[in-house]
């Protein structure tokens, strides 16, 4: 089971469930899902993040990988179903039953949008993944910033990069985790920047201090006081984490070995023990630390569903009044109870019969019906009348000059 899992089935879990049966109950409008996106300049393990948190294996290495944003929607499925995995860009849309081939087919996904070499795409990746081992989350991993443009790239694609990162961390169902590796100075990161602007508060961004193990010798203590928050604040704070680096991918060390690496690499640490001491660092804790926030985001959204529960729940009373009480339990009451239903049907046939209000019928008042048609008659029969006369006096005076002519 991977990391972010298991903290994610003990809280965030009980929340979607609650939305989940809510939703059974016809609640029609329903909650935008969380969403976790990193952003960082090229190579500075945002890839390798997700992976260690998602358990999904991705594209990842030197130079620019990830070349158009991948959406990694994960869906739990129930235990004992199978694996099962469907990627879909432009007009594409391929299974894949194999979790082993994800990697290749990502690559080739990105070689159909951006071509194949250096240039990036805005358009989308998806790809959805369902196992009863991942959580109910999107991930998006999105192409690093770049500074300067390499051979065979657009002059502008440090703009195409930024317009790109910037559409999806605008969202505010979006959590962004801000990877800036401890060998870089982290005031010089773009990524920070955007992040901060997105969300001035820092209600919904994270900072993640990766490669610890690259470190400058000497540098360890800023280190340790960008991750006690002391350098550039964030509302959220940091987290520092170590994840495989290339040798250890070459030789094919496992996401949970690797876990343990990281676990024993903090504990032994000089300086970073301290971190991992006061919670500050491993993706384990990461996890921990987002699972909150996923929390905090769907506590966040109940009021407004609350709300459209209570209208719901009104009309409904309303209309349940209309119908009056159910049957009783009580044998002998329940008798009485059918007989007063089948007098009060009969009252109405009976009422109908006479043109009466009915009791238990709608929309069906005779007497303004007939008023109506009343009025129509009695209009026609004036007419008749001026008509009528007319008539009789014409003969009256025929009548009159035949005597007279007589
Ligand atoms: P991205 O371009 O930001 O997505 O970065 P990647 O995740 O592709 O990582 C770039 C390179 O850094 C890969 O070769 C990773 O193996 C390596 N890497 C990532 N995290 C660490 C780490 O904590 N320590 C070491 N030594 N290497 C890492
Ligand atoms: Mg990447």
């Amino acid at each position: 089971m991977n990391t972010l899992n298991q903290q994610y089935e003990e809280k965030v879990r009980p929340c979607i469930d609650l939305i989940d049966s809510l939703r059974s109950l016809g609640v029609e409008k329903d909650l935008a899902l969380p969403a976790i996106a990193v952003i960082g300049d090229q190579s500075s393990g945002k890839s390798s993040v997700l992976e260690a948190l998602s358990g999904v294996a991705l594209p990842r290495g030197s130079g620019i990988v990830t070349r158009c944003p991948l959406e990694l929607k994960m869906k739990r499925q129930k235990s004992g179903e199978e694996w099962y995995g469907k990627i879909s860009y432009q007009d594409h849309e391929e299974d894949i039953d194999d979790p082993a081939d994800v990697e290749k087919k990502i690559k080739e996904a990105q070689n159909e949008m951006a071509g194949i070499g250096l240039g990036i795409s805005d358009e989308l990746i998806s790809l959805e993944i369902a196992s009863p081992d991942v959580p109910d989350l999107t991930l998006i991993d999105l192409p690093g910033i770049a500074r300067v443009a390499v051979k065979g790239q657009p002059e502008n694609i440090g703009d195409q990069i930024k317009r790109l990162i910037s559409k999806f961390i605008k969202k505010q169902e979006t959590i962004s985790l801000v990877v800036v590796p401890c060998n870089v100075d982290i005031a010089t990161t773009e990524a920070l920047k955007m992040a901060q602007e997105v969300d001035p508060d820092g209600e919904r961004t994270l900072g993640i201090l990766t490669k610890p193990d690259l470190v400058d010798k000497g540098t360890e203590e800023t280190v340790v006081d960008i991750v006690h928050n002391e350098v550039i604040h964030l509302k959220k704070g940091y987290m520092i984490v170590r994840c495989r680096g290339q040798k250890e991918i070459t030789e094919k060390v496992s996401l949970t070995d690797a876990i343990e690496r990281e676990e024993a690499f903090f504990k032994d640490h000089t300086f970073f023990n301290a971190l991992y001491d006061d919670g500050h660092a491993t993706i384990p804790k990461l996890a921990e630390k987002l699972t909150l926030e996923l929390v905090h985001h769907i506590e966040k959204s109940l009021p407004r569903l609350e709300e459209q529960i209570e209208v719901k729940l009104a009309q409904t009373q309303a209309e349940m009044e209309r119908y009056g009480s159910g049957p009783p339990t009580d044998a002998a009451e329940r008798l009485t109870f059918l007989i007063d239903k089948v007098t009060a049907f009969n009252q109405d046939a009976l009422n109908l019969t006479v043109g009466e209000e009915l009791r238990c019928g709608e929309k069906l008042n005779v007497f303004s019906a007939l008023r109506r048609e009343f009025a129509k008659w009695r209009d026609l029969l004036d007419r008749s009348g001026d008509d009528c006369k007319c008539n009789l006096v014409q003969t009256q005076d025929h009548e009159k000059e035949r005597l007279d002519w007589i």
